[in-house]
């Protein structure tokens, strides 16, 4: 069976994307099968693997309500063990679309039990909200990745998603598990990194992940170049540290809080 990991952090710019794009990418150049999901609207995820909307293919919102097709909107990218299932604008009016239909939080999950079995990895690329499509991927998921920035409030942040976390794992999808926090966009030079390290460290022990994703302008450029960073530039300090994540996500088993 597929790992299903979702990513999810409600504040934006915490480096969710970069995290989804370039751990599907690592892991994928581990020859696991991996399908990444953009469950975005603004489908960062896909324009920086190189998949547009434009393109005529299908996308997470034609598929949201039709699972029976789902395997006809995954999109082969250039790395052989990497595929996405790419989004599109459109995802604003599925969030619309599915707040007054019944187990409306388990569209996601009934379209990833349509396509799972071919993988072993599902990446789940959330939008910056705790919003029915985050939720929906929480409900896809069996385990919860949270990637922070060391940055004020960012402790509160994390205090907000896992009550999120709790309440999905009561209510709706017992399965899901806590996989880790990883720290991204470290500079080590900055004394509010270490403080808010020491912080998950304390509060959250055991969920921490060793690798820590430092600040680089690599991999902020990679996306424009609709390539993940180890096709980029694999030198790059950032490459290393996507590479170093995927070895600890594949040893790494999720637990509870
Ligand atoms: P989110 O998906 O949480 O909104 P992104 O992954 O899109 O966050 O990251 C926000 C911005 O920060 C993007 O421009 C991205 O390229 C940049 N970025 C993310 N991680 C890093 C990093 N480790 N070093 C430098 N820039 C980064
Ligand atoms: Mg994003």
């Amino acid at each position: 069976m597929a790992r299903q990991i979702v990513i999810a952090n409600q504040k934006g710019g915490v480096g969710k994307t970069t995290t989804a794009v370039n751990l599907a990418a690592c892991l994928a150049v581990m020859e696991k099968r991996v399908l990444l999901v953009d469950c975005d609207p603004q489908a960062n995820a896909s324009s920086g693997l190189g998949t547009y909307a434009e393109d005529g293919n299908l996308n997470l919102y034609s598929v949201l309500f039709q699972p029976e097709k789902g395997t006809q909107a995954i999109v082969p990218t250039a790395l052989p063990f990497l595929s996405i299932i790419p989004s599109s604008q459109d995802l604003v009016g599925a969030e619309l679309e599915l707040a007054d239909k019944l187990g409306r939080e388990f569209y996601l999950r009934d379209l990833m039990e349509s396509v799972s079995r071919d993988f072993d990895f599902i990446i789940l690329d959330c939008p910056p909200s705790l919003g029915l499509l985050t939720v929906n991927a929480l409900c896809a998921a069996t385990e919860l990745l949270i990637p922070l920035q060391c940055e004020y409030y960012a402790m509160e942040g994390i205090a907000q998603l896992l009550k999120t976390f709790t309440l999905v794992r009561r209510r709706l999808n017992p399965t899901l598990a806590l996989l880790g926090v990883v720290l991204t966009m470290y500079d080590k030079r900055n004394r509010l990194s270490g403080q808010v390290k020491n912080e998950v460290r304390r509060t959250l022990p055991n969920f921490l992940f060793d690798t820590v994703v430092p600040r680089n302008v690599r991999l902020s450029e990679a996306p424009s170049f609709g390539k993940p960073v180890i096709s980029y530039d694999i030198k790059s300090v950032g490459a290393t540290a996507y590479l170093q994540l995927a070895q600890e996500v594949v040893r790494r088993k999720a637990g509870t809080v």
